[in-house]
């Protein structure tokens, strides 16, 4: 879900922003009505997670996913290293990315135990010579986070797709961090990468330029058409992210929403939360209500009363709550109501 605030902004700009006369998306994107868009939401962007004036700040398309490939290809020359930890799908799909390129080493996986918990990455098992080491920050599928960053002595990349804005970090501990703007920062179709600018290097010359991080750099995102509408979005998710207290207001209100879920599956006698307890995510709770059948009663039972969307990934079934930025406390207080007269039967 997004912001309320938000829609309601963009439902009444949809068809003059300001005294334009002209929707957003109607826009040239480099007219002087676009341009002060993209500008405002990279200043607003940079000071909510204070991200320092050497990082560039990128809108781009292709999803989380596409900078799976982009990464090693911008970090990394044909046949480096770079060192990767397993911690879920996205993880997983990030390594088979490097390996097309590189020969990345998988120095931690959680995969013994489906992915419950953060494996410890010691510094020793990072090889000297990696480019970089890849983690997913929060594992969206499995419902696991990092708390604590790794030590390590090569750049770190962050998957922050399912977190940004959630949580603060100190971007100066990441080279890099990439996130899919359709989580929590607004609409699909919108990526964000932060990069520290003394990692761009020269790139192979057969890697697209629209691909190239310097090209884009240099090109204000702008190496081709940008995804002008998905940045306004954004733009606006930003403004309503610093009115409701900036990212940190934020962390304490998703603090609070994951406790109170939490504490319900662990008092429950039915419903059982995966993720080990240090490692559960503030974002997206993953839990069991039983046998599959009792799940699915349950699935049924939830949209009945208006909870949508909280069938687990296919990957670990089950349920998950996505407790994103937008979703208000009164929704995991629904949610919990619902878990509690299920399982008394009401
Ligand atoms: C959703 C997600 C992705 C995939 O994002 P796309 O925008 O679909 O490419 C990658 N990583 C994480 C952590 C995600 O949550």
């Amino acid at each position: 879900m997004l912001p309320l605030p938000v829609l309601q902004k963009a439902q009444k700009e949809m068809l003059s922003h300001g005294a334009t006369g002209c929707g957003v998306m109607e826009m040239s994107h480099r007219s002087p009505q676009y341009l002060p868009i993209i500008e405002g939401a990279e200043a607003s962007l940079r000071s909510l997670m204070n991200i320092p004036p050497n990082y560039a700040v990128l809108f781009l398309q292709g999803g989380a996913t596409l900078q799976f490939s982009a990464i090693p290809f911008n970090l990394a020359m044909q046949g480096d290293t770079a060192a990767y930890a397993l911690t879920g799908e996205f993880a997983q799909k990030a390594f088979a990315e490097a390996e097309r390129w590189l020969h990345p080493v998988a120095v931690a996986s959680s995969e013994d135990k489906n992915f419950s918990y953060i494996p410890d990455i010691p510094a020793s098992s990072i090889p000297p010579k990696a480019k970089y080491l890849h983690i997913t920050v929060n594992n969206t599928i499995y419902g696991t986070m990092y708390k604590t960053l790794p030590q390590t002595h090569v750049p770190l990349v962050g998957d922050m797709s399912s977190i940004i804005l959630g949580r603060t970090y100190d971007v100066s501990k990441f080279g890099l961090i990439y996130a899919g703007a359709q989580k929590n920062m607004g609409s699909a179709g919108l990526t964000v990468v932060i990069v520290d600018r003394s990692l761009l290097k020269e790139t192979a010359p057969f890697i697209p330029p629209v691909m190239r991080y310097s090209v884009q750099d240099k090109n204000q995102s702008m190496a081709n058409t940008p995804p002008t509408y998905a940045i306004y979005m954004a733009g606006l998710v930003f403004d309503w992210v610093k009115e409701m207290g900036g990212v940190k207001a934020l962390q304490q209100i998703n603090e609070e929403k994951s406790r109170l879920l939490y504490e319900a599956i662990d008092n429950s006698k039915l419903f059982k939360a995966p993720a080990r307890p240090e490692f559960r995510s503030i974002m997206n709770a993953t839990f069991t209500a039983g046998t599959d059948q009792q799940t699915s009663d349950f699935l049924k039972m939830a949209e009945g009363r208006g909870l949508v969307n909280l069938k687990g990934h296919r990957a670990v079934g089950g349920c998950r709550a996505s407790i994103y930025n937008a979703m208000p406390i009164e929704g995991v207080r629904a949610l919990i109501a619902c878990m509690k007269d299920f399982e008394q039967g009401k």
